[in-house]
């Protein structure tokens, strides 16, 4: 993975120059003192502009090969550091010692919501879509994020769903209940789209995105360059992707592990979330071992973000390691 300069340049000039211009005009609604004219410098398409797109702070580009990727932030969850959630049932002493000698608090576990944006050919690919307006997560701003990357929802070919927990699958629809992602298939494995069918509380959910839905036989290789990698335990059918191109590949982790201290380190202590635990918690270590052991950059929807780094072994456990 490398750093790269984004080539989505005449979109991206076009958002940024949008941004500014609504970015302006919010601002002088809500501050009566704001100076006049400072709005038509904004929405011109200068290098400043271009460049402060670049550094966007919730836009995290990257390429896997010879792919534009960029990582978007949607938000946070957090939760209380009290055995309820993470780390169920440990002594909350273990746990606090573990977070301190990590250089974390101890009061809170904070997890990132982000989703992963990967432009291939003539599909703009978005795996898992945040957390969208769930009440249990600081979340939603996938949509200025995705747009702050100079890309519009209508342009967004394929949504690939790691599972149908609300914080992956919040962002399909906005709050009037329609969906945000027009145009784009909705690729999930067949057991978890068969879970979600079954579920009376997402017949919402289910109407908006059926006609799009391609479920796929768990491990498939989904589109072109991706493929599907079955972690079992924590929903009916959650997927891991593994993407290749250009020689490089990235494996996009899903909810594998939530904590970038807690789960990568301890993998065999209980999360709520799991469906599964004994076997949410065995394919976590697998999957964390996969990791390690083949040296493939992790991105994670919920490590701090942009969640992008490797797993490597150490003692006889493993820690996370983000890339700089
Ligand atoms: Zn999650």
């Amino acid at each position: 993975m490398r750093p790269f300069r984004p080539a989505f340049p005449a979109t991206a000039l076009l958002a940024v120059a949008l941004a500014g211009t609504l970015a302006g005009c919010t601002d002088r609604e809500t501050s009566t003192s704001a100076p006049q004219g400072d709005a038509v410098a904004s929405t011109s398409p200068d290098p400043a502009a271009a460049s402060a797109s670049e550094t966007h702070p919730d836009v995290h580009r990257f390429r896997i090969g010879d792919l534009e990727a960029a990582v978007l932030r949607d938000g946070d969850i957090r939760v209380p550091n009290d055995g309820s959630t993470i780390a169920v049932g440990q002594p909350k002493a273990d746990v606090d010692a573990l977070l301190a000698a990590a250089g974390q608090p101890t009061d809170i576990l904070q997890l990132g919501v982000q989703a992963l944006l990967v432009r291939s050919g003539d599909r703009v690919l978005l795996f898992d879509t945040g957390a969208g307006d769930a009440e249990f997560a600081d979340a939603g701003r996938l949509p200025q994020s995705l747009r702050a990357a100079g890309v519009a929802p209508g342009e967004v070919t394929d949504i690939v769903i790691s599972h149908a927990h609300p914080d992956h699958v919040g962002g399909l629809l906005d709050g009037d209940g329609r969906a945000v992602f027009a145009d784009a298939t909705v690729h999930l494995s067949a057991p978890e789209w068969q879970a979600l069918q079954a579920d009376a509380a997402r017949a919402a959910l289910v109407a908006a995105i059926a006609p799009r839905v391609d479920a796929f036989a768990p491990g498939a290789e989904v589109l072109p360059g991706v493929t599907a990698v079955p972690v079992e335990g924590h929903t009916p059918g959650h997927s891991a992707y593994e993407i290749v191109a250009g020689g490089e590949r990235l494996l996009y982790i899903g909810d594998s592990a939530h904590h970038h201290v807690v789960s990568v380190q301890r993998p065999h202590w209980t999360i709520q979330f799991d469906g599964d635990a004994p076997v949410a918690e065995a394919s976590r270590e697998a999957l964390l071992a996969r990791a390690a052991d083949s040296g493939v950059t992790v991105q994670s929807p919920h490590f701090p973000f942009p969640g992008l780094g490797r797993i490597v072994r150490r003692d006889d456990g493993f820690a996370w390691v983000p890339l700089e």
